[in-house]
Order: structure tokens, then C-alpha cells, then sequence
């Protein structure tokens, strides 16, 4: 018999889950004349959250209105044509309008049986990426969280078959006495590489170090001698500046001694999709297994990670459990190729994006932000500021002048609320870093955003 409190639940899910679509909506018309980052007072008013653990039930409906008075005014508009932050995308319209479907069937996509549709989706995803960013359509591969975890599920990957080749089990025997194994990265690596080494028992420092250009790509002269015991990191777009590494040139270097490559390609993996960008992008097929984000460029929303791998008995021998109910069917079980078991059905997010956009949408997508950084990059030159890097992609590093200048400038742009960049190093330099990476982003967003840099860095220069 159903409790007075779960007859009372069922009547009002309908109600709140309209409430729910009325603020929802409420948020997406205000985004585009919203600040991007939240004002002093939105911020103040998250104290409000924090009181003891509330004795009593709360109806939903004031769940959700306390929700949206309180978070909505305190998130930072990643949704809107003006948010350059880290690399982050937006969130396209048929992805957001998925990701309300699939929290309606919460799926859990660990097994088939626990959902069909969940389980499907990641195969037809799977296979459109590969067709997407040209990869051997045979890969296997998986949806995780983000970039890092991608990153760590590879390299487990590969760890699993240099040492099966070597007449060790790791996942049997672990990593002590086993044969070693080098790593070698290049010297501008994202730090998520380094700890998805560490998490696969490698070490963050017990790595060979390639130097890396100006730009920071890879050397390839540089690389060291190599042997079947060693997984070369490479990187296909730097967070900073864009850069590709040289992947034909180290893969066919690595391959001729039996090396794995790992790819970190986060974002950069994307601009296989325009062949304007061939001249960076070609050779990263030739990899052994990669690592992106469906999250960045592709504007799907969080969490959305992807692993690949041509070896998928080694992915599988690395990832699957047994125990006599999680006994693999005759078809692929997602959380065989995952660290993760029990999981939200990411793929819905991603197949809505992917057939949403179609190839031509995703490289149309690609080639318009990337001509958006050349727009931040032209006008910021013209106004006498110093752009840091080949701007081959989406990335822009900016310089105002020295450190202390450029931190105050880009303290500014947050606080003017215009538009929002963030701070690096680049080799040494401070800059600021524009990432265009939103589907969201206008030629009249860039126009204001550039307009309020060079208003702030002026003023920030007159003082
Ligand atoms: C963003 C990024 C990462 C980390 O991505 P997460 O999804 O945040 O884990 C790793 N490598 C590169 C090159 C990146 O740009």
C-alpha cells in the first residue's frame, strides 16, 4: 500500500518537474543578457545553504524553487556566447533537451539488461566518433567521466598489454615486480596526464621528459630510443596554445619498436573534423588508444569523457570485473570498459548532440569558433596588445604587458562581467587565455568581449 507521503510524491513529480521546466526555460532566455560571472551579492547568498542537516521532509516543489533562487544567480553563464574559460563548452539545445529525457528514465548503463536503450546508444556513439575523427571503426572504447579518467583508462589499457606481451598479468599480479615499463611525455603534457599516471601506478615523476617547441609540441628529434616496454603520451591540441604534437612522425617512430601511443586529445582530437586543419591533425590515427571530451568542443553537456582503444581485449581485460551476476552477455556491456560500474546513461547526451549537429554541423561548429580566435586575435594585436601564440585553432594566450599587469587585467574582465577569460603561464609568461569552444558564441559576442578587453586593459594600463 502506497504511504500517504508517496501518493502525495506521485501528484506532485508532475507539478515539479513543470516548475522545474518553467525556471529551466526562466534561465535559458536570461542567459544571453545575463553577467557571466555572478555578482558579489549572488555569492554572499550561498551562505544560505549551509544550515544542519534538515530534520524534517521538505516538499520537492520548495526543494526545487530554493534551488533556483539560490543557484541560479551563482553559477557562472557557461551557456552564453561569452564564457572563454579553461576549455569549456557550452551545452547545445538537443543535448540539454536529452540530458532531461535521460534524468526522466534514470538508466543505469553498467549492464544491458539494466537498459537496453542506455546500452545501444553508447554503441551507435562509439562508432560515430570513430567515424567522426577517422579512427579505425573497430576500436572499442568507453564513456567516463572527463578527459582524465579517459586519459587513466588508457594508459591502464596499454600498462595491461605491454606487460601481457611481457608474460605478466597486471591485473592479476599488480605492479610490483613487474617488467618496467617507460612513459614518455612531452614536456607541455596537461597535468591530468601526469595524474592519470600516477593513478595507474606509474608515477608522476617517474617519466621520461621530451623537450617541447614554442608552441609546445613534442619534439620528435628528441624523442628517446624506444622499446616494446614503452607508451609514448602524446598530445593532439596543448590547453594553452592549440598546438598539435607531430603524431605521424612519433607514431611511426614508436611503432617501428612496438611502443604504444596514447593520445590526450581533450579538445584538439575535434578539428579532424574541418580538413582545414589537416596540416596539425593528420597522423593521430595511427595511435594505439585516445583520450577526449565530448564535453569541450562538441558542447555536450558534463560529464561526458570518451576512451578509445584499438586493443579492446586489453581495454576489456583491464576494465571488466567478474563476479557470477555481472557475467558479460554475447553483446558489448558498457561497464566492462570503464573504471566505473553503476553510471548515468551518458551516450543519450552525446548520440542527441552527434545526430543533432551531423558531420557538417560538428565541423561547422569547429571552423566558426576557431575563426572566432582569430578574431580575438587580430583585434587584440590592433590595439597594440601581444598575442603569445600560433593561433592555429580555438586557443589565444594574450599578454598586457608585465605579470602584474596581465593578472589585474584579467581580474578586471572577470569582475566587468562582460565576458570571462582566465590566467596561465605560458614558458614563463603570464597571459590571459581565451578558449572558444561554445556553439553559443556570435560574431557580436566576440565584438563586445573584445571591446570590454580592450576597455578594461586600457584603463588597466592608464593607472
Ligand atoms: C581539458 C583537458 C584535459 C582534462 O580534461 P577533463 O575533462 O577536465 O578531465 C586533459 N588534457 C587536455 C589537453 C585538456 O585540454
Amino acid at each position: 500500500m502506497a504511504t500517504e507521503m508517496q501518493s502525495d510524491t506521485k501528484a506532485s513529480a508532475r507539478d515539479v518537474l513543470s516548475f522545474a521546466a518553467e525556471r529551466a526555460q526562466a534561465y535559458v532566455r536570461e542567459v544571453a543578457g545575463r553577467r557571466v560571472s555572478p555578482a558579489e551579492a549572488d555569492l554572499a547568498a550561498l551562505a544560505g545553504l549551509h544550515e544542519p542537516f534538515p530534520e524534517a521532509s521538505s516538499d520537492p516543489h520548495a526543494v526545487l524553487a530554493k534551488l533556483d533562487e539560490i543557484g541560479s544567480p551563482a553559477t557562472v553563464t557557461t551557456t552564453g556566447g561569452r564564457y572563454f574559460g579553461f576549455v569549456n563548452g557550452g551545452i547545445l539545445p538537443a543535448a540539454l533537451a536529452a540530458n532531461w529525457l535521460a534524468g526522466v528514465w534514470n538508466q543505469n548503463v553498467a549492464l544491458r539488461a539494466m537498459s537496453p536503450i542506455a546500452a545501444e546508444l553508447e554503441e551507435v556513439v562509439l562508432r560515430w566518433v570513430c567515424e567522426a575523427l577517422r579512427f579505425p571503426l573497430d576500436c572499442a572504447g568507453g564513456l567516463v567521466t572527463c578527459a582524465t579518467m579517459a586519459n587513466f583508462t588508457a594508459l591502464a589499457t596499454a600498462r595491461h598489454a605491454l606487460l601481457a606481451r611481457a608474460g605478466w598479468n597486471v591485473s592479476e599480479d599488480g605492479m610490483f615486480g613487474a617488467p618496467p615499463i617507460e612513459v614518455v611525455v612531452g614536456a607541455e603534457a596537461h597535468a591530468s596526464i601526469l595524474k592519470a599516471l600516477s593513478l595507474a601506478g606509474f608515477g608522476r615523476k617517474r617519466v621520461t621528459i621530451v623537450e617541447a617547441d614554442g608552441q609546445g609540441r613534442m619534439r620528435a628529434d628528441k624523442l628517446p630510443r624506444l622499446s616494446e616496454r614503452a607508451i609514448v603520451c602524446i598530445q593532439a591540441g596543448n590547453v594553452n596554445t592549440g598546438a598539435f604534437d607531430p603524431a605521424a612522425e612519433i607514431c611511426a617512430r614508436a611503432h617501428e619498436q612496438n611502443a604504444w601511443v596514447h593520445v590526450d586529445g581533450a579538445f584538439g582530437l575535434w578539428a579532424r573534423l574541418s580538413p582545414k586543419f589537416d596540416h596539425v591533425t593528420r597522423g593521430f590515427e595511427m595511435a594505439d588508444s585516445w583520450a577526449t571530451d565530448a564535453h569541450k568542443w562538441p558542447n555536450v553537456g558534463y560529464d561526458s569523457g570518451l576512451v578509445l582503444a584499438r586493443d579492446g581485449g586489453a581495454l576489456r581485460a583491464s576494465m571488466g570485473i567478474t563476479a557470477a551476476y555481472l557475467e558479460p552477455g554475447a553483446r558489448r556491456e558498457p561497464m566492462h570498459h570503464t573504471p566505473e560500474s553503476s553510471r548515468r546513461a551518458r551516450g543519450v547526451e552525446l548520440w542527441a548532440a552527434l545526430k543533432s549537429l551531423g558531420r557538417s554541423g560538428l565541423r561547422e561548429l569547429i571552423e566558426r569558433t576557431c575563426a572566432h580566435a582569430q578574431l580575438f586575435a587580430r583585434g587584440l594585436r590592433t590595439a597594440g596588445f601581444e598575442v603569445l601564440n600560433k593561433v592555429e585553432i580555438n586557443q589565444v594566450l594574450a599578454s598586457f604587458g608585465s605579470p602584474d599587469v596581465t593578472r589585474e587585467v584579467i581580474r578586471r574582465i572577470q569582475e566587468d562581467g562582460t565576458c570571462w577569460c582566465g590566467g596561465t603561464v605560458w614558458q614563463g609568461k603570464t597571459a590571459m587565455r581565451i578558449s572558444v569552444s561554445s556553439w553559443a558564441t556570435t560574431d557580436a559576442d566576440v565584438e563586445r568581449s573584445l571591446a570590454a578587453m580592450i576597455r578594461v586593459a586600457r584603463e588597466c594600463r592608464a593607472v
